[in-house]
C-alpha cells in the first residue's frame, strides 16, 4: 500500500468511526423531508368518563409499576412534572382500544443526534404485542429515519407532517388505538390501527400496523386481548404531565 493510499484508507476509516451512532436510512425516509407545519400544545382535561393515568401527584404514581426485569422504581415527580429515569413504567391496569391523552416535554439544553438525546415513546400493548408511537425531539434534529420521528409509528409509519416544538416546550398526543382481534386459533383477524393528534395536528390518520414495531418488516404476534401501556426509558430524562385515558372496551375489562 502506498502512503497516499494507506493515508486515504485511515481517513476513510476515520469518517466511518465519526459516523453518528444512528442507523443510516433510506434517501425517502429522511425526517427532514416531513414538512414542518405549525402546532400548538393541547392541555385538555380529563373527560367525565376518563381514567387518570397521571397528574403530577404522587398518587398517581400508583397506577404505574417498573418494567418487570428491572429493580428500579416508578419515574420521579420533580415541580410536577415526571421525569423518564432508570426505567420502562406500565401501567398497572390492562387495555386494549382506548383514547390516551398525554403531555411531554424534552427539557432545554438536551443534545440532540438522531435518535440520541430526546427519545422515548408510548408502548402499547407491552410488551407481548409492542406498538409503540415515537416521541422524539424532532424540532432541532438535524435528521433521523421518518418513519422514528414524534408522530411516527416506530419502523412503519411516518407522520403525515410535523409539528413539533422547540425543547423546553409541551407538547401534546392524543392517541385513538384500536387493539388486533385474533380468532379463536390465535390468527390474526385485524390488526392494530392508530389515529394521533399531535400539538393539534393529525400526523396519523387510522393507520394500520402490520407488526410489532420493534422491527421493519415484523409479523403481528398474537398476544391476551388486553395488556398495559409503557412509557420508554431511552437513556433520556424526558418530561411528562397531565395523563389520562379512555377505556373504549369497557364491555371486556377485569373487574
Ligand atoms: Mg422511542
Amino acid at each position: 500500500m502506498t502512503r497516499t493510499r494507506f493515508l486515504l484508507a485511515t481517513a476513510a476509516l476515520a469518517a466511518l468511526i465519526a459516523l453518528p451512532s444512528h442507523r443510516a436510512f433510506a434517501a425517502d425516509n429522511d425526517s427532514n423531508k416531513i414538512k414542518k407545519v405549525a402546532g400548538e400544545c393541547k392541555t385538555t382535561p380529563p373527560p367525565s368518563d376518563a381514567e387518570v393515568l397521571f397528574d403530577g401527584t404522587e398518587k398517581s404514581k400508583e397506577n404505574w409499576v417498573p418494567e418487570r426485569s428491572n429493580n428500579a422504581k416508578v419515574w420521579p415527580i420533580k415541580n410536577g412534572v415526571w421525569v423518564a429515569d432508570a426505567t420502562d413504567i406500565k401501567t398497572k391496569k390492562e387495555y386494549g382500544s382506548c383514547r390516551l391523552h398525554l403531555e411531554w416535554r424534552v427539557p432545554k439544553g438536551r443534545v440532540i443526534d438522531g435518535q440520541k438525546g430526546g427519545n422515548s415513546g408510548i408502548i402499547f400493548m407491552y410488551r407481548k404485542g409492542w406498538y409503540e408511537v415515537q416521541i422524539l425531539e424532532s424540532h432541532s434534529n438535524k435528521g433521523t429515519y421518518a418513519d422514528g420521528m414524534a408522530g411516527s409509528l416506530y419502523n412503519h409509519h411516518a407522520p403525515l407532517v410535523n409539528p413539533s416544538l422547540p425543547q423546553g416546550e409541551w407538547q401534546s398526543y392524543d392517541i385513538t388505538f384500536t387493539a388486533p382481534k385474533f380468532g379463536g386459533d390465535k390468527k390474526v383477524l385485524s390488526n392494530p390501527r392508530f389515529t394521533l393528534v399531535y400539538n393539534g395536528v393529525t400526523v396519523q390518520d387510522d393507520r394500520e400496523l402490520t407488526g410489532t414495531t420493534l422491527n421493519r418488516g415484523s409479523k403481528l404476534n398474537y398476544h391476551p386481548a388486553r395488556l398495559p401501556i409503557a412509557l420508554q426509558w431511552h437513556k433520556d430524562p424526558l418530561e411528562f404531565r397531565n395523563i389520562w385515558i379512555q377505556d373504549l372496551e369497557k364491555d371486556t375489562a377485569q373487574k
